[in-house]
């Protein structure tokens, strides 16, 4: 007689103790993601099932490709696309090109898409997907045709409302074109606009939307904007340290000080910066693309700092906008901010999350303050689908009606569970996630 509930011998479960077995094995940025969704799985107490549905992405894709580098030589590539749920809509999110690009990383920015969507209110679900490379040591031609062969490599893997990439850590709007173009290639030729939206993130002239380029920084303005706000803090003059100046650390800094905040320190992987009067980040990016050749280090109007010393810098606001597991215990030790907005992608580490909150620190996680990116996103997909083009204030106002709504929410779920914002942001998130799952049943 078959026993339906006790798994049978030499049978696989998802659910249970062989998970976390599994689980354990992986490395640890997708054993954090999976972490943190898990405690506030413990706090909603779903179910196994659900668990085991969200802690493992649907797909995954890895594509390997040869391109012809410009000497005429043939150099193979190695590119994934990670969907992790598509619950609540199409797969979404960006391609990341970096040397540090792997199958976990790739994993667990993925599982933390399918919550910043879900927790944005958007029609959306979660991907990821990338190539492990350094984009600054080819030539743009190399790059253009690495960008085209990736998005020929993996065809029908994306799709207009099936997975729609946008661009991330060095990848950019130009990428986003190519894919866009060699994707329409590939299709009918009577189809070449209304595949537009198969990217997000594209150039205005090809399509984008107004203010996708400053939507991550905006939207974790309007995050924090929204926090203090509620919190009765006034943000006049506060002092803000940034780590990070990519798209999201310049325009973080630029909308920041737009909001009357003071950048006092700034840090990039060329070197850190202070002025207790103010740096200009308009000064500062002239300075990262013309003199500094990408990067901050040297920039006139600030001193130099010890990279270390950095996190000791006297501030009221730290934003870490560069990449993952920057805030470790040691460094959360001597942080002087009172608020951390997550610009990046899982930045602070776990060990640093006991420690923060025992001295008081409030941390806006990567799920909700880096939101405004994917919600503009959302709005570019809109426009092309309609075939309409939006203002940039009316992109503004529609992101700070999202980011308010998004904070405020998970401000008050924090309340009601007298958790973290962070927890409460997954549990905002696998609501709406859980409700949708248990309304559309298992199948068969
Ligand atoms: N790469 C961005 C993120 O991590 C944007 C994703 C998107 O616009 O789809 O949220």
């Amino acid at each position: 007689m078959t026993n339906t509930t006790t798994p049978r011998p030499g049978r696989r479960s998802l659910t249970g103790a062989p998970l976390k077995v599994m689980l354990r094995r992986m490395s640890s940025l997708h054993l954090t993601a999976v972490s943190q969704f898990e405690r506030a799985a413990d706090l909603l107490g779903i179910s196994d099932a659900h668990r085991a549905i969200l802690s493992v992405p649907e797909n995954e894709v890895i594509v390997n490709f040869p391109v012809t580098m410009d000497d005429g030589r043939v150099e193979m590539f190695r590119g994934y696309r990670v969907q992790h749920n598509n619950t609540l809509g199409p797969f979404k999110g960006g391609m990341r090109f970096s040397p540090a690009v792997d199958i976990d990383e790739v994993r667990a920015l993925a599982t933390w898409m399918t919550f910043k969507t879900a927790l944005a209110g958007l029609p959306f679900g979660g991907a990821k997907g990338g190539i492990s490379i350094d984009p600054k040591a080819y030539s743009p031609s190399e790059l253009e045709r690495i960008v085209r062969r990736f998005t020929f490599a993996l065809g029908a893997n994306i799709g207009p409302d099936h997975d729609i990439p946008a661009p991330d850590m060095g990848t950019n709007a130009q990428t986003m074109v190519w894919m866009m173009d060699t994707y329409a290639q590939m299709g009918s030729i009577a189809d070449r606009h209304t595949v537009r939206r198969v990217v997000t993130g594209k150039t205005i002239a090809a399509g984008g939307s107004a203010g996708r380029d400053k939507a991550t920084g905006q939207g974790l303005t309007f995050a924090l904007g929204a926090w203090a706000n509620r919190q009765g803090i006034d943000l006049d003059d506060k002092r803000v340290a940034l780590q990070g100046f990519g798209n999201v650390g310049e325009h973080g800094a630029r909308t920041l000080v737009k909001a009357g905040l003071k950048l006092v320190a700034v840090a990039d992987h060329t070197g850190a910066l202070h002025n207790a009067n103010g740096i200009d980040p308009e000064m500062l990016w002239r300075y990262k693309s013309t003199d500094g050749a990408g990067g901050i280090a040297g920039a006139p109007e600030a001193e130099a700092i010890d990279l270390e010393d950095f996190w000791r810098v006297d501030c009221d606001v730290l934003v870490p906008a560069a990449i993952e597991n920057q805030i470790t215990a040691e460094r959360a030790a001597d942080i002087t901010a009172s608020v951390i907005v997550e610009g990046a992608n899982g930045p602070t580490m776990t060990g640093a999350e006991p420690i923060l909150a025992d001295r008081g620190v409030t941390v806006i996680p990567d799920v909700l303050a880096n939101a405004g990116g994917v919600t503009v996103s959302y709005f570019e997909w809109l426009q092309n689908r309609a075939g309409d083009v939006w203002t940039l204030a009316d992109v503004d106002a529609r992101l700070r009606r999202v980011m308010t709504d998004a904070t405020l929410q998970i401000m008050s779920t924090a309340e009601t569970y007298r958790c973290s914002l962070r927890d409460a942001a997954y549990v905002t998130a696998l609501e709406r996630l859980t409700t949708v799952l248990n309304q559309r049943g298992m199948f068969p």
